[in-house]
């Protein structure tokens, strides 16, 4: 399989599948399922962030949990491979190297689920990672789904869909684009895609 540069320079195993979409599209629900209907070889990374966990997130499930300090210090440290400010209020998202390179070394593939500007930072730096981008059915529907989500006050929902206008514009860059109209649907889609791309099932 197919090699992309190793930050040691050496051409790693493994390869890397980005999935992007906009926030309330059902990303998460989609990528847990793909996960549990893969083989090992298969595994999501855990992102760091400066966002404050939501009822039930746990530090080191859903994210690295960080303080300002702490990921200001670690980026300094050049231990992200892309991070960014994703809604521009100061909460920090970021994909940690040691979540990415022992997996990429040791042949597994390992979806990023990242916004569109941190997937533009990973190609730079990794020659042929799968890319998918997951679309909402319409704009109406996201808009439905964010607020029946609960998490996030009115003026939070704004910014979110005002972020996933301009998300959604960008689709295109992506090598497929995967509607969400139902679950199931999007999961078989998307596990069609990495079999045929050759994800290697146990
Ligand atoms: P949420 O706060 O809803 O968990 O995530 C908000 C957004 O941050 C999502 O659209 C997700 O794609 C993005 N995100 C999560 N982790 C990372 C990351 O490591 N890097 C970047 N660039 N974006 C991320």
């Amino acid at each position: 399989m197919p090699n992309d540069p190793a930050p040691n320079g050496r051409l790693a195993p493994g390869k890397l599948v980005v999935i992007s979409g906009p926030s309330g599209v059902g990303k998460s629900t989609i990528v847990a399922q793909v996960l549990q209907r893969s083989g090992d070889r298969l595994r999501l990374s855990t992102s760091a962030t400066t966002r404050p966990p939501r009822a039930g997130e746990q530090d080191g499930v859903e994210y690295h949990f960080l303080t300002d300090v702490e990921f200001s210090r670690r980026r300094s440290e050049g231990e992200f491979l892309e991070c960014k400010e994703v809604f521009g209020r100061g909460h920090w998202y970021g994909t940690l190297w040691s979540e990415v390179r022992p997996s990429l070394e040791g042949g597994e593939w390992v979806i990023l689920e990242i916004d569109v500007d941190g997937a533009e930072d990973v190609l730079k730096k990794f020659e042929s990672p799968i890319t998918i981008f997951i679309c909402p059915e319409s704009p109406e529907e996201l808009e439905h789904r964010l607020r029946s989500r609960g998490t996030e006050n009115e003026e939070a929902i704004h910014r979110r869909l005002s972020v996933a206008r301009r998300e959604l514009q960008l689709a295109d860059r992506y090598e497929y684009q995967v509607v969400n109209d139902t679950v199931p649907r999007a999961v078989d889609e998307i596990c069609s895609i990495l079999q045929n791309k050759g994800l290697p099932y146990d």
